[in-house]
C-alpha cells in the first residue's frame, strides 16, 4: 500500500472539492484530492462520446457572480449572454419578456398576460404582497403563494410554477419558501442580475478540462478512479484516508463528496448529516435533437405548461429541450411525446433534422423543500461526536442558495472559511 501525505485531503471533485483545492493549494497548502470516477467534475460532465454533450444544459445567470469570477480566474471561455428578449409561449399566449431591462420592465411585460386562470394584474398585484410577507418556519412556496393572495390552481397555470420548476427542480407546493423567496430577491437584485447565460462549449471544455490545469499548476494532486473507501478513526480525530491500495494521512480532511456518499466510507457513517435522502428528488430530461446548422446559441425559447420548461436552440447545430421537475410517472411516459415533437419544433420556427436522443439524469439534484433546508449543514459537522479535523464541502451545504454551480461555490467558500491552520 502507498502512503501519501498532505495538509489536506479532500475526497470528491465536483465543483466544490475542485474550487477548495484550487484555493488551498494557492495558499501554500499541499492538497490531495480523490475522486471517485475517471474523470473530475461531478455533475457537471459531459458524455462520453456524444459529440460533446452534457449531462444537461447548465444554464448560469448574471448573479451567479462567484462562477463568473472563477471561470475568468481558470482562464476559461467567457460565458455568452443569451437575447435579452426570452419569448416565453404561455397557454397559447406568447409574452416578449425583456430580461436584461428590468424589473419594472418584466413586471409590465407580465400584466400583459391574459389566461382563463387569472391575469397577469393579479400575479403582480399578488406578487407586491409577497414583499411585505416571510414566509413561515416549514412552509412551502406554494403554501406561502397561497397564502398571500396567489391561489394554487392560479399559480400552477402561471409564470411562477414553471419557473419554479426550472430553478428548483420540483414544484412550488415542494420547495421550501424561505429558499424560494431568497432566491426571487436575488435575481432581481438588479436589472441584469436575472440575466441567462450559457457556455457555448462543453461542460468539460468549460470547467473540467481549466480546473484541471489550473491544479496541476498549482501543484495540487488529483487521483482520479480512486474512491474514498473508509478511514483510520481514533479518538482525536481521522489519521488516515483509505482507497484502494493507497492511504491519505492528512490532519484536515474534507467530504466533498454527495451527503448520502459518507453511508459507504467504512468509519464514517455515523458523520452523515441527517438531510433527506437524495432519492426523493425530480429527475431532469434533455431531449436533444440535430437542427439546421447557422441557428445562433442565444436563443431561449419559455415554454411553459408543457412537459419541457425551455428550448435552446444552438449553433453547434442541436436544439435541446429541457424537462425539470419529472416525476417517475413522467419518466415512464416518455415515448408518447415523440409524436408530438414536429408540432413543438413547428411552433417555434424549428425543424429537427435527425433522430431524437434522451439524457436523463435521474434524481438531478435533491428536494429543496422545507425539510432539506433546515437540516443542510454547516462545513464543520454539528455533531459532537464527528471527528473534530472532517469538514464538509458541496453544494448542499447551508449556503442559501438553490443547489447549484453557485452553490458548489459558495460551500467551497465556507468549508474555506471553517478550516485553520496551526
Ligand atoms: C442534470 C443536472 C442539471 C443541472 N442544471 C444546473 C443548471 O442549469 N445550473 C446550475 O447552476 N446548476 C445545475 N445543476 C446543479 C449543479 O450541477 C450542482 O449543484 C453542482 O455541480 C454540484 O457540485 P458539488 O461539487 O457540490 O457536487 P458533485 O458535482 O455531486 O460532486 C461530488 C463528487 O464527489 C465524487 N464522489 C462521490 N463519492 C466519492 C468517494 N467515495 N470518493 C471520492 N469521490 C467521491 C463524485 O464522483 C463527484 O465527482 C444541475 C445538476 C444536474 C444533475
Amino acid at each position: 500500500m502507498t502512503t501519501l501525505r498532505a495538509d489536506v485531503a479532500i475526497a470528491g471533485a465536483g465543483l466544490a472539492g475542485l474550487g477548495l483545492a484550487l484555493d488551498l493549494a494557492q495558499q501554500g497548502r499541499r492538497v490531495i484530492l480523490l475522486e471517485r470516477r475517471k474523470l473530475p467534475g461531478g455533475a457537471v460532465f459531459s458524455l462520453p462520446g456524444a459529440n460533446g454533450a452534457d449531462n444537461s444544459i447548465h444554464l448560469f445567470l448574471a448573479a451567479f457572480t462567484r462562477c463568473r469570477a472563477r471561470l475568468e480566474q481558470l482562464g476559461s471561455r467567457p460565458l455568452r449572454e443569451l437575447d435579452a428578449i426570452c419569448h416565453v409561449a404561455l397557454a397559447g399566449r406568447r409574452l416578449a419578456l425583456p430580461l436584461g431591462a428590468g424589473r419594472l420592465h418584466t413586471l409590465r411585460e407580465l400584466t400583459r398576460l391574459r389566461h382563463p386562470l387569472g391575469s397577469g394584474l393579479e400575479l403582480v398585484a399578488g406578487l407586491a404582497r409577497l414583499g411585505s410577507s416571510r414566509p413561515r418556519p416549514g412552509e412551502t412556496a406554494g403554501a406561502w403563494l397561497e397564502r398571500r393572495g396567489l391561489p394554487r390552481q392560479r399559480l400552477a397555470g402561471l409564470f411562477w410554477q414553471e419557473w419554479g420548476l426550472s430553478v428548483f427542480n420540483a414544484p412550488l407546493e415542494l420547495v421550501d419558501a424561505g429558499l424560494f423567496r431568497r432566491t426571487l430577491l436575488r435575481l432581481f437584485r438588479d436589472p441584469r442580475s436575472h440575466r441567462p447565460l450559457l457556455a457555448d462549449c462543453s461542460l468539460a471544455d468549460l470547467w473540467v478540462k481549466p480546473f484541471a490545469q489550473a491544479l496541476e499548476r498549482a501543484g495540487v494532486r488529483l487521483l482520479t478512479g480512486t474512491a474514498l473507501r473508509g478511514v483510520e478513526r481514533g479518538p482525536s480525530g481521522i489519521h488516515a484516508l483509505l482507497a484502494e491500495g493507497l492511504r491519505v494521512e492528512a490532519p484536515h480532511v474534507v467530504w466533498a463528496g454527495p451527503p448520502e456518499g459518507l453511508a459507504q466510507v467504512a468509519g464514517l457513517a455515523d458523520c452523515q448529516p441527517a438531510l433527506p435522502p437524495r432519492q426523493a428528488g425530480r429527475h431532469i430530461v434533455n431531449l436533444r435533437l440535430p437542427c439546421a446548422p447557422g441557428l445562433r446559441l442565444d436563443r431561449l425559447t419559455g415554454w411553459f405548461g408543457q412537459p419541457f420548461q425551455w428550448i435552446f436552440a444552438g449553433g453547434d447545430g442541436w436544439l435541446t429541450l429541457v424537462g425539470s421537475g419529472w416525476a417517475d410517472e413522467d419518466l415512464a411516459q416518455r415515448a408518447n411525446l415523440l409524436p408530438r415533437l414536429p408540432g413543438w419544433l413547428a411552433a417555434h420556427g424549428l425543424a429537427a433534422a435527425g433522430p431524437p436522443r434522451w439524457i436523463i439524469q435521474r434524481h438531478a439534484t435533491a428536494l429543496q423543500s422545507p425539510d432539506f433546508e433546515a437540516a443542510r449543514p454547516p462545513a464543520r459537522p454539528q455533531d459532537p461526536a464527528a471527528p473534530a479535523n472532517l469538514f464538509f464541502c458541496g453544494a448542499w451545504l447551508d449556503t442559501g442558495l438553490p443547489l447549484s454551480m453557485e452553490s458548489a461555490l459558495a460551500g467551497a467558500e465556507l468549508t474555506l472559511q471553517a478550516l485553520q491552520f496551526d
